[in-house]
């Protein structure tokens, strides 16, 4: 009776979708697994977090299932990013009934604009996702003000590590010289990256903020491999999102190393090096300057 007893709380801890979900909790649903992170360590034990788009999930090309119905109708607070990254959300909270409170996060940052394109990939600059965290604490001291402490406490302790991590990708960074800082990867989603460490956005392979975009075309990809020659790239990277393929023809073609994928629009694998945000970052950096110093 007792080992029974015991499974079945294992299975209930185990299963994220449980329906003996603590009612006393918080429940709170976040869009895809870097900004669930943020969430994760703002609202600790405090709040009960569901995460739709998980680790290697590409956001751009999510199609939510009935379960994510189910889960919003549940959900008092939803965190988003915003800048139409999460473009299925308006039709899946509108289908669900949902009565969840919508915060964006990215309120006060100053987005990129480019060729008419929003960039929504504000939390590859440390900074940005500083901006995100205090977002956070304030959507769920507003929606649960009794936590309020206690979240202000452990977003203060997350922002400590948060700086001290920006410092060392600034530190860590100097290595590369600065005509090496060239980023070429599958889709565009280093502009914030580029914006605060130095970095120049030769290319990407998609031509696209998106990786809904068409593979591109053969006059697409000799263009590409041209500005790859041109600007003396040192190396090109593949994403965790995305597979890896388009960018090992491309090396191929230009003779240039391929690197360790890079985890982009979403965070890896429980167990991975890239399985929480500060994790992905360290790895990120530490990519970059193993192949471009
Ligand atoms: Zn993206």
């Amino acid at each position: 009776m007792f080992w029974c007893a015991l499974l079945v709380s294992i299975g209930c801890f185990l299963y994220p979708f449980s329906i003996h979900a603590d009612p006393h909790k918080l429940n709170v649903v976040a869009t895809f697994s870097v900004l669930g992170d943020l969430v994760k360590n703002v609202g600790g034990d405090a709040i009960d977090l569901t995460i739709l788009v998980g680790p290697d999930g590409d956001v751009h090309t999510f199609e939510p299932t009935p379960q994510d119905d189910v889960i919003l109708s549940k959900a008092d607070v939803i965190f988003e990013n915003g800048l139409h990254f999460e473009h299925w959300l308006d039709d899946l909270y509108s289908a669900s009934g949902s009565k969840a409170k919508r915060i964006i996060v990215i309120d006060g940052v100053e987005s990129i604009k480019r060729d008419r394109e929003i960039d929504p990939h504000l939390w590859h600059d440390v900074a940005n996702a500083m901006v995100m965290v205090r977002r956070i604490q304030d959507g769920l001291s507003m929606a649960d003000p009794q936590h309020a402490v206690y979240y202000q406490g452990n977003a203060r302790k997350y922002l400590e590590q948060l700086d001290q991590l920006d410092q060392w990708v600034l530190g860590q960074l100097e290595i590369i010289p600065l005509q090496d800082r060239k980023l070429v990867t599958s889709h565009d989603t280093f502009g914030y990256f580029c914006r605060r460490y130095g970095f120049q956005l030769i290319g990407a392979a998609l031509e696209s903020m998106t990786t809904e975009a068409a593979d591109p075309s053969a006059a697409q990809m000799a263009g590409l491999v041209k500005k790859i020659r041109e600007t003396k790239v040192k190396a090109i990277f593949t994403e965790n999102t995305h597979r890896p393929k388009l960018m090992q023809a491309l090396g191929q073609d230009v003779g240039v190393r391929v690197a360790t994928s890079l985890y982009t629009d979403a965070l890896g694998k429980p167990g991975s090096d890239g399985d929480t945000y500060i994790k992905m970052m360290r790895h990120n950096v530490n990519v970059l300057t193993e192949y471009l110093k």
